[in-house]
C-alpha cells in the first residue's frame, strides 16, 4: 500500500468519507525522490454514474476507466527536467455501500440510465475511483508545468483539487479542465 490517503494529507472539514461530486482530489507526496499520488474522484465525474455496474455497457465503461487510470501518464505527466519514471500504479473502484439498504439482484434502473451520464440516480449508492501512483524523479523541483491529461482521458471531469505535500513546499490548487496543470511552486500554502 501507498502510505497516501486522503485523510493523513489533507484536514478536511467538510467531508470525512464522501467524495464530492464534480470535484475529484489528487493529493501528492514528495520525499526525497520518491513521489506518491492518489487521485480520487467520484463515479459520477469519471464514469457518469456511481451504482453497481451490471449491463455489459456499463461495466466496460468502468473496466476501461480502471485501464485508462492504470497507465500514470494518462492522469500526471511530471515536467520532463524531473526524469520520473512510474514505480507502480494501481487502481480501483470502491464502493460506498448505502447503510439502510441493499440492491442485491442490481434490479435498478441502470439500462435507462446508461446513455445518460448526467442522470442523478446515484443518490443511495456512491462510488469512487481510486488511483494510487508512485514515481522516482531524479531531479525534482519545483518549477515546470505538471501536467493533467486526466481532463482529457475523462471529459465529464470537471475540476480537481491538487494537495501536495513535499521536502521544501505544500500547498494546494483547484485545477479545472480549461488549464489542466500546474506548478509546484504556485501552490498555495
Ligand atoms: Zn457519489
Amino acid at each position: 500500500m501507498l502510505a497516501v490517503s486522503p485523510s493523513s494529507v489533507l484536514a478536511e472539514g467538510s467531508q470525512h468519507a464522501a467524495h464530492q461530486h464534480g470535484l475529484a482530489t489528487l493529493n501528492i507526496v514528495q520525499n526525497g525522490t520518491i513521489v506518491r499520488a492518489e487521485l480520487t474522484a467520484a463515479g459520477a465525474d469519471i464514469v457518469g454514474f456511481e451504482h453497481q455496474a451490471t449491463s455489459e455497457a456499463s461495466k466496460k465503461k468502468v473496466s476501461d476507466a480502471l485501464e485508462l487510470l492504470q497507465q500514470s501518464a494518462n492522469a500526471i505527466v511530471w515536467p520532463i527536467e524531473f526524469n520520473c519514471s512510474t514505480k507502480e500504479s494501481k487502481t480501483d473502484l470502491v464502493s460506498q455501500e448505502p447503510d439502510d439498504h441493499e440492491e442485491k439482484d442490481g434490479h435498478t434502473n441502470e439500462d435507462h440510465h446508461d446513455d445518460h451520464g448526467d442522470q442523478h440516480e446515484e443518490e443511495r449508492e456512491h462510488s469512487e475511483f481510486v488511483a494510487l501512483y508512485e514515481w522516482e524523479c531524479r531531479s525534482f523541483d519545483l518549477s515546470g508545468d505538471v501536467q493533467l491529461p486526466v481532463f482529457n482521458a475523462f471529459g465529464t471531469l470537471t475540476a480537481l483539487t491538487v494537495n501536495f505535500v513535499g521536502d521544501t513546499v505544500q500547498g494546494q490548487q483547484k485545477v479545472g479542465r480549461n488549464i489542466p496543470r500546474f506548478q509546484l511552486g504556485r501552490l498555495r500554502p
